[in-house]
Order: structure tokens, then sequence, then C-alpha cells
């Protein structure tokens, strides 16, 4: 598929001429990943965050909020939970907190591949190199981190850089830019993690050709785990002040944050991308409570996350407002999401629900199949990852010495079509 009939299934609104789509998502979801609907039990660890992302409720700026953070202990009880509910995989989330130490997190990991048989996910933000290392060293399966949008600038615009005081400590050298969260990415498959981004649909400013950018993008990197979700405003976030002025500049360029939107994203990523995980994700249960998280599923989805966090700490990560599922305990949204996953004909996975690329031995993508080759960059042999980064990014600065980002960029060339277009 190519951009061209990327965007015009973009902007189709007509129902019934949009049923191909669905069809075609959901026959490919059937032939590359199976009717199992695989539950990641999500743990948002801490809600603490030293960013300013202009839509993110948890931003350092956001001063009312009550902060928390959860013990080692707390961590591990909701873990033997995922594992009593028949989980394969814990997705351990936060803030981007310095407060969650390189060592005290390998320690977490650790303990919880020692103690359990699940997959270890893990979605704390930028990291430095050695934390990343750390944690895959410790027994850490999965890394998640969005890269919100292709459009470099738009990026730039919502990621403001940190406060000075913060860009002095070496913990905080990168500067926020699209450039150093890829290469973030291209770093963490060259650890053996599998790897998982993603967008936001409908970011004030963010334009039909933008998302359709974002789609080619996640084909071309190649994802494992592909998780997307419509914006949804938080007052107290600076794109609640400044979305509509966006919105107009953009004006019938810009893309509605909207259900129908999210599900062609789905559909989209899963024909571009059959192979991948993809969520059907809680920001779409809040757009549609009753049949959010079902359509979903119908329309490329395979995975549905639910929250293990303990209540009290829950409605702190509070992202945007009106999350769904926010007082329901765990329990209730066990019971709730098998009868839905079976209500639609389709059955709760079993085991990890790995990568395919890593059930049947680690490959650089579907062309380049090369089985038994195993997840680790050492290994000689080892094929690159089908995208890499030119030397220097777009004139921006490139972190620290020793960061994923000053290493990853160093001596890599822009061999991949349109990529020129991104970084
Ligand atoms: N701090 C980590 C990071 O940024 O990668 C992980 C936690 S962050 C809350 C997870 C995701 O929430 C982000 O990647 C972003 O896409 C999404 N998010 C944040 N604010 C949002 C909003 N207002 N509407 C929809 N999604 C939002
Ligand atoms: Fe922090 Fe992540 Fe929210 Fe940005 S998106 S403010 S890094 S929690």
């Amino acid at each position: 598929m190519d951009r061209k009939q990327i965007l015009q299934w973009l902007r189709e609104n007509e129902d019934r001429r949009l049923e191909p789509l669905w069809r075609q998502a959901d026959a490919a979801r059937r032939r590359s990943v199976g009717d199992e609907v695989h539950l990641r039990g999500l743990v948002e660890i801490s809600n603490h965050c030293v960013r300013e992302c202009a839509y993110c409720g948890l931003r350092a700026g956001h001063r009312q909020l009550n902060r928390y953070r959860m013990s080692a202990d707390e961590i591990l009880q909701c873990a033997r939970q995922a594992v009593a509910f028949g989980y394969g995989t814990v997705v351990l989330q936060s803030g981007e907190d310095p407060g969650l130490t390189a060592e005290g997190m390998a320690d977490v990991v650790r303990r919880l591949k020692a103690e359990t048989p699940l997959a270890v996910t893990l979605s704390l933000g930028e990291r430095r190199d050695e934390d990343l290392v750390r944690w895959r060293a410790a027994g850490a399966d999965r890394y998640l981190l969005r890269f919100e949008t292709s459009n470099r600038e738009l990026y730039a615009s919502i990621h403001p850089p940190l406060g000075a005081a913060l860009e002095r400590r070496p913990w905080h050298g990168l500067r926020p830019c699209l450039g150093g969260r890829l290469a973030i990415l291209r770093r963490l498959r060259e650890l053996g993690y599998e790897i998982g981004s993603g967008v936001m649909i409908g970011i004030p400013g963010q334009t039909y050709d933008d998302l359709a950018r974002d789609l080619e993008l996640f084909r071309e990197l190649d994802l494992d785990m592909i998780g997307v979700g419509p914006f949804i405003v938080h007052p107290a976030t600076p794109l609640a002040e400044e979305g509509a002025a966006r919105c107009a500049v953009a004006g019938a360029d810009q893309v509605p944050a909207s259900e129908p939107m999210t599900y062609k994203v789905i559909a989209l990523a899963r024909i571009l991308c059959p192979q991948a995980n993809i969520p059907s994700t809680t920001a779409l249960a809040t757009l549609n409570l009753a049949r959010g998280r079902e359509q979903g599923l119908e329309r490329g989805a395979n995975v549905i996350m639910p929250n293990l966090t303990p209540l009290p700490y829950r409605v702190l990560y509070e992202i945007y407002p009106a999350k769904a599922c926010l007082r329901e305990t765990p329990q209730m949204c066990h019971a709730c999401l098998q009868t839905r996953i079976e209500s639609i004909g389709r059955t709760v996975g079993v085991g990890r629900g790995d990568s395919p690329r890593y059930r049947g031995g680690w490959t650089a993508g579907p062309s380049r199949a090369k089985k038994g080759t195993a997840p680790f960059p050492q290994q000689p042999g080892r094929v690159q990852p089908p995208f890499s980064l030119p030397r220097a990014i777009g004139g921006e600065p490139s972190g620290h010495p020793g960061t994923a980002t000053s290493r990853a960029v160093a001596g890599g060339t822009p061999d991949v079509p349109g990529w020129k277009e991104v970084v």
C-alpha cells in the first residue's frame, strides 16, 4: 500500500466504503497473528515525570498532581496477580522518573523473572543507554516508546526543552527531538528488546500527510508492537490552551482525534505490519466504553492491556481525564475483558504472546527471514535492523556522551527511502 492509498483511506468517511478496509485488516490479523487476544497486565509504577510534554497530565509543570512511586514489593504483588489471572506479560509504565534508578529497576526485573514466568515490558521513557543495557541484562524482554508523530517540527513543538537546571544534570542531557527518540528505538532493537512504538491521533496541528507518514514509519521501523490512540485533551496542559489555534492553522488538513480515525489507523497499521502485536488501547475505550475495545479488536488489534495498578495510584496516573476503567478493581477488569473477548468469537491468548520474529528466531523483518538467529546484538553475523540514522540529526544536539542518542547516531547512514523526510 503506498502513501496515496493510505491517504485515501484516512480521508474516507463513509461507513459503507470503509467496510472493505475493516475486512482486509481483520483477515490480515487472523492470517498473521490468529484469533488469540493477548492480555498484558499494565502496572503504572510511578507518575513522577521530569518532562514537559505539552499534551500529558503527568508533565512536571502540572504541580497540582499528587505524585507516587510504587515500591518493589507492590510491583511484585501486581505481577503475582497477573500470573493468577493467566496473563503472559506485565507492562511496567511510568513518567520519566529518575527516582526509578537503574539498579532499583534492574532488581525489580530480576525478581520478576526469578519469581514469575512473565514477559516483562518496560515503558519508562527516554533513559540512558547504560540503564537500557542493564535492564536488558536483568531480563527485560520488551520496551515501548512511542515516537508520537513523524513530523519533526510538530514533535519539537509538543516536546519543549527541559528546564535549564535539569539539562545541566547528565541524566537529562538529551534535548527532546524526534531523531533522538528514533535512535533510542534502534538501540533497543540492537540490545535485543522487542520494540514497540506508536503515535497519538489528532494532535492539534497533525495533518493527514503526517499521519500517513507515521504509518509508513511503522513499516520502516519493522515494529514488534504498535500502540496508537486518540489524543485526549487534558485541561492542565499547554495543548488545552493552544489546541484550537493549532487546529485552525491546519484547517481541513487537521486530523480529528476521533474514534473512527483511530480504527482506520489500527486497520492500516495491521495491513502494513501484519505480524505486529497491536493493542486496542485504553484511550479508545475512553472514547467508547461500550464497544471501543471490541471494535478495535475487530479492525486489526490483537492485544488488550488490563490495568493492574492499585486503585489509589491509578487515579493519580492521569495522563488525560476520565480514563476508562479508572475505578474498577483488577478482578472486575479481568472478568469484564474475558467476557468482551468471548462475545466477539475470539479467545484469550495463552503464554507470553511474543512477537512472531522472536518466537521463530529473531530476524531483521519478514523480507529477510533468517530463522534461528538469537535476539542478541553481540551475536556474530547478526542482521542489522532495517533502519538507521544519518550522522547528524537535523543539526539538533545529540545528547551527552554515552547516551543512547549519541551512540546510536554515530556512524549511521540514511539508507531508508523517505527517511530524510523524518530526521
Ligand atoms: N513516560 C513514558 C513515555 O512518555 O514514553 C511512558 C508513559 S506516557 C504517559 C505513555 C503514552 O501516553 C505516551 O507515549 C503518549 O502517547 C500517551 N499520552 C500522553 N498524554 C496523552 C493524551 N493527552 N492523550 C492521549 N495519549 C496521551
Ligand atoms: Fe512524562 Fe511520558 Fe507524560 Fe511525557 S508523555 S510528560 S514523558 S509521562
